[in-house]
C-alpha cells in the first residue's frame, strides 16, 4: 500500500532559517511530535491534520512551484513515510531541506537530503531528549541548531560544541528564543569568544510576526 502522512498543512512562504534563509520554499508541516518543548511555537500540530497519501502531497509540492521544499513539523521523524516521502522527492528533482528536534533517529533518511538536526538546550526543557548517537550520521551539508533562552544556555552550547567539535562536522547554527534573549546579548557573546557558529534569527518572523501560515 502507497505511505501517507498525518499532515497539518502544506504552504509556500520564504524560509526563515538555516542556509537557505530568504528562498522562496514549499514547507510540508507533519503533525505530531513526542517533545514538548517551552518555547514550541508550532503546537498547533501536535494533533488534528489530516491523512494524505504520498502522491497527494508530491502533487501540493509540485503545485507550489518551489524549488525547495522543507519537511517540518512538529516532529517529521516520528511518522515512517516521511523516508520514503522524502526520497521521492529527491528523486523529483527537489531540494529538500528536514527540521528535525534531534530526538529521533536520523539514520534512514536518504542522504540527499539536507539534515537540520536541533539540540536541545536544558532551557528548552527537553535537554535529555538529544540523540548523541545522531552527530555521526551528519554530513559537512548538514546544519546543527541551537536555540538558546539565557547566557546559561549558552555556556551549555558552547561546551558542547567544544566537546563533540561540532564546527568540524557541519555548520553550527545559534539562535535566540524569540523573546527569552536579546539577539545582541547571543551575538556579543559569540563575538567574545570568536566561536565558529553562524547567528541565526527567524526571517519570517520579522516580516510576519506569528502570523500562521508562515
Ligand atoms: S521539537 Fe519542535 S515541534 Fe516539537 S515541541 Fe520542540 S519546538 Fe515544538
Amino acid at each position: 500500500m502507497e505511505g501517507r502522512l498525518r499532515i497539518t498543512e502544506i504552504f509556500h512562504s520564504l524560509q526563515g532559517e538555516t542556509r537557505s534563509v530568504g528562498r522562496p520554499a514549499t514547507f510540508v508541516r507533519l503533525t505530531g511530535c513526542p517533545l514538548r518543548c517551552h518555547y514550541c511555537d508550532t503546537a498547533y500540530a501536535f494533533h488534528g491534520g489530516e491523512w494524505r497519501q504520498i502522491a497527494g502531497i508530491l502533487e501540493a509540492v509540485r503545485a507550489g512551484g518551489n524549488r525547495l521544499v522543507v519537511v517540518t513539523g512538529g516532529e517529521p521523524l516520528a511518522q515512517a513515510d516521511v523516508l520514503p516521502l522524502m526520497t521521492q522527492l529527491c528523486d523529483a528533482g527537489y531540494e529538500v531541506f528536514l527540521e528535525t528536534s534531534g530526538a529521533l533517529s536520523v539514520a534512514g533518511v536518504d542522504a540527499r537530503v539536507v539534515k537540520v538536526l536541533d539540540l536541545k538546550s536544558p532551557d528548552s526543557g527537553e535537554c535529555e531528549r538529544n540523540l548523541w548517537e545522531n552527530l555521526p550520521l551528519l554530513n559537512p551539508q548538514d546544519q546543527i541548531k541551537f536555540v538558546l533562552c539565557s547566557r546559561a544556555d549558552y555556556d551549555w552550547a558552547k561546551d558542547v560544541l567544544a566537546r563533540e567539535a561540532l564546527a568540524e562536522r557541519c555548520e553550527i547554527l545559534f539562535s535566540p528564543s524569540h523573546g527569552a534573549l536579546a539577539l545582541r546579548d547571543l551575538a556579543e557573546w559569540i563575538l567574545a569568544d570568536h566561536l565558529p557558529v553562524r547567528l541565526q534569527i527567524q526571517l519570517h518572523k520579522l516580516i510576519w510576526g506569528d502570523l500562521p501560515g508562515h
